[in-house]
C-alpha cells in the first residue's frame, strides 16, 4: 500500500480542523486549538474557510468583536503568505471592509508583491486586488496599497506584471504621466508575461475578465486599449470567442458568479436521460476536457444532483480527490466534482464540476 502524500495527510488535517471549528463556533475553543497548531497552511486554510462559511451563513458570530481582534491578533503577527493567509485576507475584506488597515493589509499587499513568484499565488493576489477594488471605498486604497513612487522605482523587479498593473491603475487616478509608462509596459510585456508565468487558460481569462471590467470602471482612467489585449489573447488560449465573452459580461456576486440569471439567449444544459437542468453556459469554465465517454466540460457550478462519497483517483494531470455527480431526479451518472487536487496548479478545479457531454443536452433559453 502507497504512503498518503504529505498534501493529503494536510488535507486530512486541514478538513478536521474546519470541522471543529464549524462544529463548535466557540471562538474560545479556536483560540485554545490555535496556541497548540502552528500557524502552517492548512491551519490557515481551515481557518479561512469557516470564515468564509459564517460569512456566507451570515452567522451572528461575524459581528463578535472578539472574533475581529483574534483576526487582527493573527494577522499582525506578520505571517507567511501562502493560500491559507489569502483566504483569510479575503474575507476580511468582506468581514472588515474599513478596518482593513489594523489588519495589516499594507504589509502583506507590498509582500506579496515583492516575494511571491507562484503563479497560483499571484493569480489569487491579483483576485484579491480586484475584490478590494470592489468593495473597498476608494478613500482608503492610499493607505492600503504599495505606495506608488516605490512601485515606479521598483517596477522592473517585479517582473512587470500585471499585478502591477492592476495596482498602478488603482493608484494612477489622473497621473497621466504615469499611465503612458504604464501603457508602454503593457503593450510591450503583457503577452510574454502570460507566457513566462504559466498561468492556466481558466486562470487567464479570469484575469482577463478582471481587466476588462477595471476597464469599464470610468473611475480608472486607463488608456490602453483592451481589444489589443483580448486579440492577443484569444491567440494564445483555446477558449471559443462566445464563452470568453460570456465570461466577461456575466457579473459576479459575493457567492460567486451569479446563476440563472442572464439576459435573452442564454443556454441551459441538462440531464439528458430526464431533461432536468443542471447549469447554464455562464457556469462553464472550459470545454477542453476529457470524460469516460469522451468530451466533457468544466462548470463553476450545477444544481438538481447527488454527490457521491469522496474517492481517490489518479487522472492525466495528477492525483485527485473527486466525488461522483449523478441526477438528482433520475439517478444518471453525469460526471464528476473535483473534490481536492494534490497539484498546487490543478487546485483551481476544486468544487467545480465535470459534465461529460454525452450525458448531458445543450438547449436554448429565453
Ligand atoms: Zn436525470
Amino acid at each position: 500500500m502507497n504512503e498518503p502524500s504529505l498534501r493529503r495527510l494536510e488535507f486530512d488535517r486541514e478538513n478536521i480542523l474546519y470541522e471543529l471549528f464549524i462544529s463548535t463556533n466557540d471562538l474560545s475553543i479556536i483560540k485554545s486549538n490555535r496556541q497548540n497548531q502552528n500557524n502552517d497552511i492548512s491551519w490557515l486554510m481551515a481557518f479561512g474557510r469557516y470564515l468564509k462559511t459564517i460569512r456566507i451563513n451570515s452567522h451572528p458570530i461575524n459581528s463578535n468583536i472578539h472574533l475581529y481582534e483574534f483576526i487582527k491578533q493573527i494577522l499582525n503577527e506578520n505571517l507567511e503568505i501562502n493560500c491559507g493567509l489569502i483566504l483569510i485576507l479575503k474575507q476580511c475584506i468582506y468581514l472588515y471592509p474599513d478596518k482593513l488597515i489594523n489588519l495589516s493589509f499594507e504589509y502583506y499587499l507590498s509582500n506579496i508583491l515583492l516575494i511571491i513568484l507562484d503563479p497560483y499565488l499571484k493569480y489569487k493576489y491579483i483576485r484579491l486586488l480586484y475584490l478590494i477594488l470592489n468593495k473597498i471605498d476608494k478613500k482608503f486604497f492610499n493607505n492600503i496599497f504599495p505606495l506608488k513612487e516605490n512601485l515606479l522605482k521598483n517596477y522592473q523587479q517585479y517582473d512587470i506584471s500585471i499585478i502591477i498593473i492592476l495596482e498602478k491603475l488603482i493608484l494612477i487616478n489622473l497621473d497621466y504621466e504615469f499611465q503612458l509608462l504604464l501603457n508602454k509596459i503593457y503593450n510591450k510585456t503583457f503577452y510574454e508575461y502570460l507566457k513566462s508565468n504559466d498561468f492556466d487558460d481558466d486562470e487567464i481569462i479570469d484575469l482577463c475578465y478582471i481587466l476588462f471590467q477595471i476597464n469599464l470602471n470610468k473611475n480608472f482612467h486607463c488608456i490602453f486599449n483592451i481589444s489589443n489585449i483580448f486579440i492577443d489573447l484569444l491567440k494564445y488560449i483555446n477558449y471559443d470567442i462566445d464563452t470568453m465573452m460570456n465570461w466577461l459580461l456575466t457579473p459576479e456576486t459575493d457567492m460567486g458568479r451569479i446563476f440563472l440569471e442572464h439576459l435573452g439567449g442564454q443556454r441551459i444544459f441538462s440531464c439528458a436521460h430526464c431533461d432536468t437542468p443542471l447549469t447554464n453556459r455562464n457556469e462553464l469554465v472550459s470545454t477542453r476536457f476529457t470524460g469516460a465517454t469522451g468530451r466533457a466540460f468544466l462548470f463553476s457550478r450545477i444544481v438538481n444532483t447527488k454527490q457521491s462519497p469522496v474517492q481517490e483517483r489518479i487522472m492525466l494531470t495528477g492525483r485527485h480527490f473527486v466525488r461522483d455527480i449523478s441526477c438528482k431526479k433520475c439517478d444518471a451518472k453525469l460526471g464528476w466534482m473535483y473534490e481536492f487536487a494534490t497539484e498546487e496548479s490543478q487546485r483551481y478545479k476544486e468544487g467545480r464540476v465535470i459534465l461529460e457531454r454525452a450525458l448531458i443536452n445543450e438547449t436554448v433559453g429565453f
